[in-house]
């Protein structure tokens, strides 16, 4: 569902640009708002979100899929935690739809998706195990990575019951915003995927925005 935002990117508090191939993170505060803008299009950000409080109750695609009755997320959506809480609310939507099925790329799925000579390319998963890493505050690790996000990305659903990873439906200047209802840590991976026509095979930057 199409839905434009009433906020102005001059009153955000917050900016920043974020590299294809490189983990942006942040907390974001309940009542805050947190845009992620496709700024050239056809971009994948792969996304996760974590109590701040809390990193054990985090972001659920089952969850979500199953309190909407649908497996696209879009304006409306209310993003579920492991503990059936809602986290954020997607409260504005240019791009009309993004996918939680499809999981992150990884250097396994690499291998089994497109050959085995892209096991040792950059992706999503090894994004965020740097994110982690780095920031040992955190006191996260590997087994916490689990559910993403793909905002801006196209994995229909077929008929069959499979997936298809489509051409993207995204555009220059196309944005999702959501609404954070409890404190939540924000880790998106800034998709570096090279094989994929979901970003046109050209991995670009994103922006974060962020109002008070
Ligand atoms: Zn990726």
């Amino acid at each position: 569902m199409i839905r434009e935002s009433t906020l102005h990117p001059d009153s955000a508090a917050f900016r920043e640009t974020v590299p294809a191939g490189e983990y942006f993170l942040k907390v974001v505060k309940a009542g805050e708002t947190l845009r992620i803008l496709d700024l050239e299009g056809n971009q994948a950000a792969d996304t996760l979100f974590y109590n701040a409080h809390n990193p054990a109750e985090r972001y659920s695609a089952v969850d979500t899929i199953r309190e909407q009755g649908n497996v696209y997320l879009t304006a409306g959506s209310k993003l579920m935690s492991s503990e059936n809480n809602v986290m954020l609310e997607i409260t504005a939507d240019t791009c009309g739809r993004h996918d939680t099925l499809g999981g992150a790329c990884a250097a396994e799925s690499n291998t089994t998706r497109y050959a085995l000579e892209k096991k040792c390319m950059h992706a999503c998963r090894d994004s965020w195990l740097v994110a982690v890493t780095k920031h040992e505050e955190l006191g996260m690790s590997k087994r916490d990575i689990t559910h993403n996000i793909n905002f801006f990305m196209n994995v229909p659903v077929t008929p069959e019951g499979g997936l298809t990873f489509a051409d993207g439906i995204s555009d220059a200047g196309k944005y999702v915003e959501l609404r954070a209802v409890m404190d939540v840590l924000v880790m998106i991976s800034n998709c570096p995927q090279l094989n994929n026509p979901c970003n046109a095979y050209n991995p670009t930057p994103i922006e974060v925005l962020v109002w008070n």
